[in-house]
């Protein structure tokens, strides 16, 4: 078939298997160039197939020549339909694994479940025996947690509304936009999902298990952002998750005391799991550039090579704050970047979007997620949408 993009609104429901593999193969060649560090040499990454996850599956393989079991949860084609992006993404890896002779397996399905922490266990047994690298990159809406209740997260505020300004990504305008305060038990239901129980449930299943190595890091992703942002991101329900899993390194810390445990603070960027946020995709626009401007703007791979050759691994590893995290935002909360984009922020209007925000960069990245709009791929050759994945087909 002909694939093209089918955006709805914050989503694109269909994806370009030769595209998915370019990224791949830019991202890969992106990481090479970096040059290898000692660093982990086995490591089970958790939401391997997209944004920072996949990112961090290619730069431990590039950059450590690390073994990967990945676990993700994707769909993948039934003829008619195209697979999910991280299942080609993850098509496109295992092939490049292969090549460049190193260990790749991924297993697909719901990483909250008990069932599939016994899979990954089974697995590191079988073809690992141990993990020294634990990421833990999920973004998901639900989870059903080990007593079979399902909680679901929600972007809002807590405490009151806020209005600010937002951007229509179907009209390309800027308008308010009221974000109503959640209930306590949609706090709950977002700290249930994407605070630390089920990162902490993983350490302790694995570690019960006996297949983390002797210092094992584990390494988490989340995200604070400008003052801007903070009413809803940071304080609010997705900050609150945010906190506990910030709480939960110190705890899984406590309880094992041969694992390190460390958050690390990731830019703000456009994936799957970002765009969906209500005010954000207009500040990343101005962000971005920014940034480009200002010769700092990082992609998901910049950043995953630079924690993984600089901050977590490395000479002078690990680099943390006075709090303990690790400050890969580091570029983005600087002075010189947030004064003007405070700046750029009061001003921006539908009338002078173009100007201020890089709308070009951020559909680009947007499109990039789904393997379109790269311009050595042609999107016109009919395409088989039926990708296998090497580990998971077998
Ligand atoms: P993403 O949507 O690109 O990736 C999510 C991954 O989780 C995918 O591999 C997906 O297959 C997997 N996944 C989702 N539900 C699953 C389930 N039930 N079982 C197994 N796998 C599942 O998201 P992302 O933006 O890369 O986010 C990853 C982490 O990084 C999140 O914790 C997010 O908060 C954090 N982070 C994101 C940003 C940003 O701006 N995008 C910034 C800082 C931190």
């Amino acid at each position: 078939m002909v694939i093209e993009p089918k955006v709805r609104e914050y989503i694109c429901t269909t994806a370009h298997p030769m595209g998915c593999a370019e990224s791949v193969r830019r991202q890969a060649e992106y990481a090479a160039a970096a040059g290898r560090v000692e660093g982990p040499k086995k490591a089970l990454v958790i939401g391997c197939s997209t944004g920072y996850g996949l990112a961090s599956r290619i730069s431990t393989m590039v950059n450590c020549g690390t073994a990967t079991l990945g676990i993700m949860f994707e769909r993948p084609s039934n003829g008619k339909r195209t697979a999910t992006p991280g299942w080609y993404n993850t098509a496109a890896f295992e092939k490049l694994a292969k090549e460049q002779g190193v260990y790749a397996r991924t297993l697909n399905g719901d990483a909250f479940s008990r069932e599939m922490k016994e899979q990954a266990v089974k697995a590191i047994r079988e073809d690992l025996g141990k993990v020294d690298l634990v990421v833990y990159s999920l973004a998901a809406p639900r989870r059903t947690d080990s007593e079979g209740v399902t909680w679901s997260s929600c972007l809002k505020t807590t405490g009151e509304s806020f209005t600010q300004k937002s951007l229509d990504l179907r009209s390309n305008k800027v308008e308010e936009k009221t974000i109503e305060p959640a209930t306590d038990e949609e706090v709950q239901g977002t700290i249930k999902v994407m605070g630390g129980e089920d990162w902490s449930d993983w350490i302790d299943t694995l570690s019960e298990a006996g297949v983390l190595a002797e210092n094992a890091v584990t390494v988490a992703y989340s995200y604070i952002g400008p003052e801007l942002t903070y009413p809803i991101y940071y304080h609010g329900t997705i900050g609150a998750a945010k906190q506990h899993l910030h709480k939960t390194a110190g705890e899984i810390n406590t309880a094992h005391p041969g694992v390190h445990a460390y958050i690390s603070v990731n830019k703000g960027l456009v994936t799957q799991a970002s765009s969906a946020i209500p005010i954000v995709p207009l500040y990343f626009g101005i962000l971005y550039r920014v940034m480009k401007k200002q010769g700092t703007h990082e992609g998901c791979i910049e950043q995953m090579v630079r924690l993984f050759t600089q901050k977590l691994y490395g000479e002078s590893a690990p680099v943390l704050d006075a709090e303990g995290f690790i400050r890969m935002d580091d570029y983005e909360l600087s002075q010189d970047v947030q004064k003007e984009v405070k700046a750029e922020w009061e001003a921006v209007n539908t009338e002078n979007l173009e100007l201020l925000c890089d709308l070009e960069g951020y559909w680009e990245d947007f499109y990039h997620m789904f393997g379109f709009h790269y311009d050595n791929i042609d999107y016109q050759k009919d395409t088989d949408p039926v990708t296998a994945i090497p580990s998971i087909a077998e």
